[in-house]
């Protein structure tokens, strides 16, 4: 068959699994789905890198109003290489080709919701390492990952798998968030979370795209990392006596930035944005902490024609673009991280937890 890799496909690998929310995570053996076994529109990766994403840990936790699957898999910033396609797919991926793994699996394609290209909000959206109710869809914290030929993600020859990876969610979530901003070029644009795995690279693609950037988040590693990357203020959330006034005068003018893409994993980054941002500007909301609340007084609300909006990763599109734009010669756009081991995942976690990680971290799956 020349939907299958020449390389033997093991029966056995190791992957990363919770039992239930709230458990410990575990390095584990599990059965390989074999390439006869795949269905249409259905491909193996063999995955070489996985970057972790705070999303990963809130699951783990148990952190949302929504169930996941038992004996989850997490990962969602997976780069490989495709080792089977599924017979009678259609699709002009091909075996050997390399492909990333990101949050939305599979989404119906078909919906109204699909075809005006906003396929997070499809209903039947499959969500790698996630996964609701009848959509049993493992992630990229395994070495062998089934996913679906409609949304894998064709990751440009020339670039580096390890450096793609945290691109299929945090770089895409950023560069979607950005855009629905609607800050323009020479505008301030202010980021809580700045320091962490999505608020780094949105550091760099609003430099790319022309923001002034704010940056807020603490601790000298994530304040040397953000003024490296080009933020043009640095505003510590935990030394800042007055963190309002420290964002509006950060501007200049006193009126406070444009707008604000907030990716604290926290509560505590959500409670003062809309008293911060500018008149007219927009609040993107895209951490997502347990049990968060947004507050605006309607008043104000209103007076100041504040607006709030909530982004959800990206659709097709945006993934493509947001890796060709860390692909750029030159480096505009680059994620820092550390790379470790699958046997790393449970301490990796309680560094996120502490929010002791700068950047990202990388798993690598071999
Ligand atoms: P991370 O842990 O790497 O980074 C979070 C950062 O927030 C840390 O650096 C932390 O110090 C900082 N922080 C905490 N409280 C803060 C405060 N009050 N003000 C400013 N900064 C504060 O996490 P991550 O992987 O970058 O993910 C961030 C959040 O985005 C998570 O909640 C994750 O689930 C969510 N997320 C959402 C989407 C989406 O589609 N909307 C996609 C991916 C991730
Ligand atoms: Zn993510
Ligand atoms: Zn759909």
């Amino acid at each position: 068959m020349s939907n299958v890799a020449k390389e033997a496909i093991p029966k056995r690998a190791r992957g990363a699994f919770v039992q239930k929310a709230k458990d410990n995570v575990k390095i584990e053996e599990y059965d390989v789905v074999q390439p006869k076994d795949l269905k249409p529109g259905e491909a193996l990766v063999k995955v070489l890198y996985s970057g972790v994403c705070h999303t990963d840990l809130h699951a783990a936790k148990g952190d949302w109003p929504l169930e996941s699957k038992e004996h989850l898999c997490g990962g969602h910033e997976g780069a490989g290489t495709i080792v089977a396609i599924g017979d009678n797919s259609s699709t002009n991926l091909k075996v050997g080709d390399n492909v990333g793994v990101k949050w939305l699996a599979d989404t119906c394609m078909d919906c109204e919701f699909c075809r005006q290209g906003l396929e997070s909000l499809c209903p039947q959206a499959k969500l790698s390492g996630f996964t609701l109710e009848t959509f049993q869809v493992d992630g990229s914290f395994q070495q062998y990952a089934v996913s679906f030929t409609n949304h894998l993600t064709p990751i440009p020859k020339d670039m580096k798998l390890d450096d793609a990876a945290p691109i299929l969610c945090a770089g895409v979530t950023v560069y979607k968030a950005l855009k629905q901003s609607n800050t323009k070029a020479g505008q301030w644009i202010a980021i809580p979370g700045a320091g962490g795995g999505l608020g780094h690279l949105c550091v760099q693609y609003a430099n790319l795209m022309g923001m002034r950037v704010i940056a807020i988040d603490t601790g000298s590693a994530k304040k040397d990392l953000c003024k490296e990357l080009g933020a043009e203020v640095w505003i510590d959330f935990k030394e800042a006596k007055d963190i309002v006034s420290a964002i509006k005068n950060a501007t200049g003018d006193g009126f406070g930035p444009h707008g604000a893409i907030v990716t604290s994993a926290s509560a505590s980054g959500y409670e003062q944005a809309l008293d911060y941002i500018r008149p007219g500007g927009t609040v993107v909301a895209v951490g997502l902490p347990a049990g968060a609340f947004v507050k605006s007084e309607v008043f104000f609300h209103v007076l100041y024609e504040r607006k709030l909006v909530g982004s959800y990763v990206g659709n097709r599109q945006d993934a493509i673009e947001a890796l060709e734009l860390a692909n750029l010669p030159g480096g505009k756009v680059k994620c820092h991280y550390v790379t470790k081991p699958l046997d790393d995942l449970p301490s990796i976690y309680e560094d996120m937890a502490a929010g002791r990680m700068a950047g990202r971290t990388v798993l690598s799956l071999f």
